[in-house]
């Protein structure tokens, strides 16, 4: 496809004008960047953030790390760019991560089209125009044909409004907000908020080096071993020779990962049986315990309980005293049907002398002072408080951005009822525009690279067969929409998603309507439906 018109220098008073412009450039926008170039077109990114990266340039908190393996994450694309970088770990810190993006914006040329330091406000479509008008927050504004938002599950920040938050005089921020630096807490009195996946990480590795660390939790959670070490010399040799074959594995994997869910039951086995392999699962690294276990763990309350039960005595196992050890055991809700956290010594943290832990259920936060966080019962004296307290997860970054369709109607508005998509991909009223990992898309539940190439491939099909056949315009009618939508509620019916207020069900942020959000059929049923639409020459989609 050539250029339908050429941007003009980015810095000149007129709007530029392109084929495309991206929202986001962690790694999935700078992949999508990488394929519409591929195409020929103009486009432009904008990036909130200084650089690229995303997650990865955003949350740089002690403890930060993959809990996807590593070399199951980065590109799969490009067998140059994998036969380049050694992954030290099977799961890589933040900084290591980080730097793999920047090698790799590096060696696609990426940098010159993206503008950073600039977050996007608006993007009104322009219906006589046909064209997304696209503002920043600083004025700076562009045009064009294709508008993808590429803007994260997991980005916006979300820090509970807890009374007395601006009077605190010391150090407070979200754990995707922190210092872009090394601090040094050894003699600090740290208080964090939170308990989720973030948390186990952040205090796992502040507890090692704290003067004093309390943990505020709300929810205790069924954490799991990382089982994180280094790649030794002989297996990155046998790593990087078997590329092909393990990205093919995540092709086929329910969640994009290396491991998959038994098809037995867990009732299949005996007690006895069942008990060895929880055993050999909970030695396994990363997520296997929880994706490589029995299929029905996700869907039967019975199966659930047994592998619930395992997890409880660990924690009974390895907690010293039995009534920290209580609080940190999860009773309110099923194993995996919320975020399951990757831990490295989470649990023996709360063992050392100088780490306590509050539970907000029964001793909620009154307020924040000047000097600290008051529960019900006491007042905690804080020099830092860390807000580990997750994202508006996966609409949120598009709601708060001012996005409106051909007839004016606000995106926010659209899904005050939760949201509606067609494939998670596109809206209807919203000509042109692409969510890549949106809403009620495989990638919300899923080792994301792997799911963010299968959209950002489609999209870019998409875009190239509609320049092929001389088309301009794309909406999804709002049949196909109802229907998908259908479809998703009717798949996380069969499972126990449903009965747990998480992330996954928007049940974190006040307000938000209760709903799974992402698609919970797996990657492979959702690849194949993407194509049965493309194949039926975009079924589901008007095209003009
Ligand atoms: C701490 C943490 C650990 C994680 N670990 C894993 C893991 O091990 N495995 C896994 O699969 N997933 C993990 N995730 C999920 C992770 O978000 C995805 O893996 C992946 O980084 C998503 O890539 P993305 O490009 O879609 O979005 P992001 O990496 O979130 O990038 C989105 C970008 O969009 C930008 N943006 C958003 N709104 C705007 C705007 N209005 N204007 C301009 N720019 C905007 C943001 O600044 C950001 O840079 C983790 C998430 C977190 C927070």
């Amino acid at each position: 496809m050539s250029s339908a018109s050429r941007a003009a220098h980015a810095n000149s008073t007129a709007p530029d004008i392109f084929d495309a412009i991206i929202i986001g450039a962690g790694i999935c926008g700078m992949y999508q960047l990488y394929r519409l170039r591929e195409l020929g077109l103009a486009v432009r990114v904008f990036e909130a953030g200084s650089g690229v990266g995303g997650t990865w340039y955003w949350n740089r908190y002690p403890g930060a790390r993959f809990d996807s393996e590593s070399y199951t994450y980065g590109y799969s694309f490009s067998a140059s760019l994998a036969e380049q970088w050694d992954w030290s770990e099977h799961f890589s810190a933040q900084p290591e991560t980080l730097r793999y993006l920047e090698f790799a914006a590096q060696q696609f040329d990426l940098l010159k089209d993206i503008q950073f330091n600039a977050r996007v406000a608006q993007a009104h479509y322009d219906k006589q125009a046909k064209q997304w008008i696209v503002t920043t927050h600083s004025g700076v504004q562009a045009r064009a044909h294709y508008l993808i938002t590429a803007v994260g599950v997991l980005s916006a920040p979300y820090t509970p409004s807890i009374s007395g938050r601006d009077e605190f005089q010391g150090e407070s921020w979200h754990t995707a907000h922190g210092p872009h630096r090394a601090i040094d807490l050894s003699d600090k009195r740290v208080g964090v908020i939170g308990a989720g996946a973030t948390a186990v990480q952040l205090i796992t590795e502040v507890a090692k080096n704290v003067g004093q660390l309390t943990v505020f939790q709300r929810t205790a959670n069924f954490c799991i071993p990382l089982n994180n070490r280094p790649i030794n010399t002989h297996e990155q040799t046998t790593l990087k020779a078997s590329y092909g074959v393990m990205f093919e594995r995540c092709r086929q994997t329910f969640g994009a990962f290396l491991h998959d869910f038994d098809p037995r039951s867990a009732f299949d086995v005996s007690d006895q049986e069942r008990e060895i392999i929880y055993e050999r699962l909970w030695n396994e690294p990363g997520f296997g315990f929880w994706l490589g276990n029995f299929h029905d763990i996700v869907s039967d309350p019975r199966a659930n309980e047994t592998i619930a039960e395992f997890v409880r005595k660990k924690i009974r196992q390895r907690v010293n005293d039995p009534v920290v050890a209580e609080r940190l055991t999860p009773r309110d809700h099923c194993f995996g049907t919320k975020r399951v956290p990757l831990e490295s010594g989470y649990y023996e943290a709360y063992n050392r002398p100088n780490v306590e832990l509050v539970d907000l259920k029964s001793t909620p936060i009154e307020q924040i002072t000047a000097t600290g966080i008051k529960t019900v019962e006491r007042q905690y004296p804080c020099d830092i408080i860390i807000f580990a307290t997750g994202f508006d997860a996966v609409t949120g970054a598009l709601t708060r951005m001012d996005i409106r369709g051909e007839e004016g109607i606000a995106l926010k508005d659209k899904w005050a009822d939760g949201p509606r998509t067609y494939l998670g991909l596109q809206i209807a009223g919203f000509p042109n525009l692409f969510t890549v990992v949106g809403a009620h898309n495989a990638a919300n539940f899923c080792n994301v690279p792997r799911c963010g190439e299968q959209n950002v491939e489609w999209v870019s099909d998409c875009i190239r067969y509609m320049g092929e056949h001389q088309l301009t315009r794309i909406t999804a009618t709002v049949d196909a929409e109802e229907a998908w939508r259908a479809h998703c509620e009717d798949v996380v019916s069969h499972t126990l998603f449903g009965a747990t207020d998480s992330w996954f069900m928007g049940a974190n942020i006040p307000g938000k309507k209760r709903m799974f959000l992402g698609y919970g059929g797996g990657l492979p049923r959702y690849r194949e439906k993407c194509d049965a639409v493309a194949a039926a020459g975009y079924q589901g989609f008007i095209l003009e």
